[in-house]
């Protein structure tokens, strides 16, 4: 990774626009308030990361379950959560030019105009309204979530009744959540609808802090194993001002940006909080019963909270690498094989018709096994070029030898080392090096 000066942005944000991983949302009107649109590419890679995150939090654990609650829930749930009293950001406006700020995030002058004519700090609710049904009115209001998590403590007793599972145990979720941000920016990093990967870890009241510990932990690995170099991430304790309403204590993973550190997940011990409140609101029951020891208690628990696009700006801006090769600049990305959108890209070296069935039955042995590119236009040289700066870590390449061999070469994207490898064994030579 390079040093993370302010181009190291600019060189990732265009490459990201160049080919096609992220678009401005609704870009032909002149885009929409920092909506941003997934490429053919951005699609792929996100998805991998969100992928990535359930391999690891749910695939190869056999203490959590998954689930996929709506983004329309009953307002009760915002009510019992807290959320419509408290999630609010401290909102001060300029007097002079009207601009509004957020009170934490600026002095005490207007970074627009300069002026130190600011109105005093007010409440400002994030969360999105709407209205469900034909009719616009207050009956009929309803939130668009501003977090995933509520929708896992509200299916608490479901999931413990159908599943069986006793205490440490957790449940996951990935999905969108809303909030109208003030000042969104920094490209994917903050913007007013976004992706979420949560889990709700759930424990025997007392054991809180140490499942902190452990997820603090687990969750500095996840984004190491995946490439992150660790002198760019760290974990920051919040003060006792800075906690939120229902945490008895927080930490957060940073990753050094270009701009300075900025949060990518926040791990906090949210303790009986919210099932607490939904019980009291709902008037059932949330709590684990021991059938073995008669036990019956309100389980605490540990909320490792993260985002997709935040996590794949570090992943991105990690892996984004320039090279020489034969004098010229070569631009790449050393994504981790589990987060590259495309694993294999099938290239005949020319667009000779002998060689395209021959290329065209590669790609189809392939396909059924990884996600792949196939490019036969240009010469050989560019197009692995652009296969390296969007990661793939592989490119086959069919020649004519490979009519008569039956063999084709394996090119690899980090040492660019080439290997000649017979057609009838491909598939499991690229499986092993790519990995499960
Ligand atoms: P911040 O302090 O940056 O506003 P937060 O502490 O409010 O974030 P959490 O409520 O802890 O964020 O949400 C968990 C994760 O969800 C964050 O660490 C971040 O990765 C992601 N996230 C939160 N808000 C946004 C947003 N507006 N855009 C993109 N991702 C977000």
């Amino acid at each position: 990774m390079p040093e993370a000066g302010p181009d190291l942005m600019d060189k990732v944000v265009n490459l990201c626009k160049r080919r096609g991983l992220v678009f401005a949302s609704s870009e032909i009107y002149g885009g929409f308030r920092s909506t941003y649109d997934y490429g053919p590419l951005g699609v792929l890679l996100l998805r991998n990361v969100k992928d990535a995150w359930w391999r690891s939090m749910v695939q190869l654990r056999d203490d959590v379950v998954g689930l996929d609650s709506s983004i329309l829930m009953s307002p009760k749930v915002w009510e019992a959560s807290g959320h419509l009293a408290n999630f609010s950001d401290p909102l001060v406006d300029c007097r002079n030019c009207k601009e509004r700020w957020r009170a934490d995030h600026i002095e005490d002058s207007c970074p627009n105009c300069g002026s130190r004519d600011l109105t005093e700090a007010r409440p400002f609710n994030m969360m999105f309204k709407t209205f469900v049904g034909p009719v616009e009115e207050e009956a009929a209001e309803a939130y668009l979530r501003p977090e995933t998590a509520q929708g896992i403590f509200v299916n608490f007793m479901n999931v413990l009744q159908t599943t069986r599972k006793k205490p440490p145990f957790g449940i996951a979720q990935v999905g969108k959540s809303f909030r109208n941000e003030i000042t969104p920016g920094n490209f994917v990093f903050r913007t007013r609808e976004f992706e979420q990967m949560e889990m709700e870890y759930f424990v025997p009241p007392g054991e809180g802090p140490r499942w902190f510990e452990y997820w603090c932990q687990e969750r500095m690995r996840w984004y190491t194993d995946l490439g992150i170099p660790s002198d760019f991430l760290r974990l920051r304790h919040h003060e006792q001002d800075e906690l939120s309403h229902y945490s008895a204590g927080t930490a957060d993973i940073e990753f050094r940006f270009p701009w300075g550190w900025g949060e990518l997940e926040g791990i906090a011990q949210r303790t009986d909080f919210d099932l607490v409140q939904h019980g009291e609101h709902s008037g059932e029951r949330l709590e684990y019963f021991d059938q073995s020891s008669g036990e019956r208690y309100v389980p605490h628990v540990v909320e490792p909270a993260a985002g997709a696009a935040r996590s794949m700006m570090a992943f991105l801006l990690s892996a984004y690498a320039e090279d020489d090769v034969g004098g010229e600049v070569r631009t790449m990305l050393r994504l981790h094989h589990r987060l590259a959108p495309n694993k294999v890209a099938v290239l005949p070296l020319s667009k000779k018709e002998t060689l395209t069935p021959t290329a065209r039955e590669i790609l189809g042995l392939l396909q059924p096994h990884f996600q792949c590119d196939y490019d036969e236009t240009q010469s050989i040289g560019k197009r692995y070029r652009r296969q390296d700066e969007v990661g793939t870590p592989y490119c086959v390449t069919v020649d004519f030898d490979s009519l008569d061999d039956r063999a084709v070469t394996i090119r690899e994207r980090d040492n660019l080392e080439q290997v000649r490898v017979p057609i009838d064994s491909l598939v499991g030579e690229l499986g092993s090096r790519l990995g499960p």
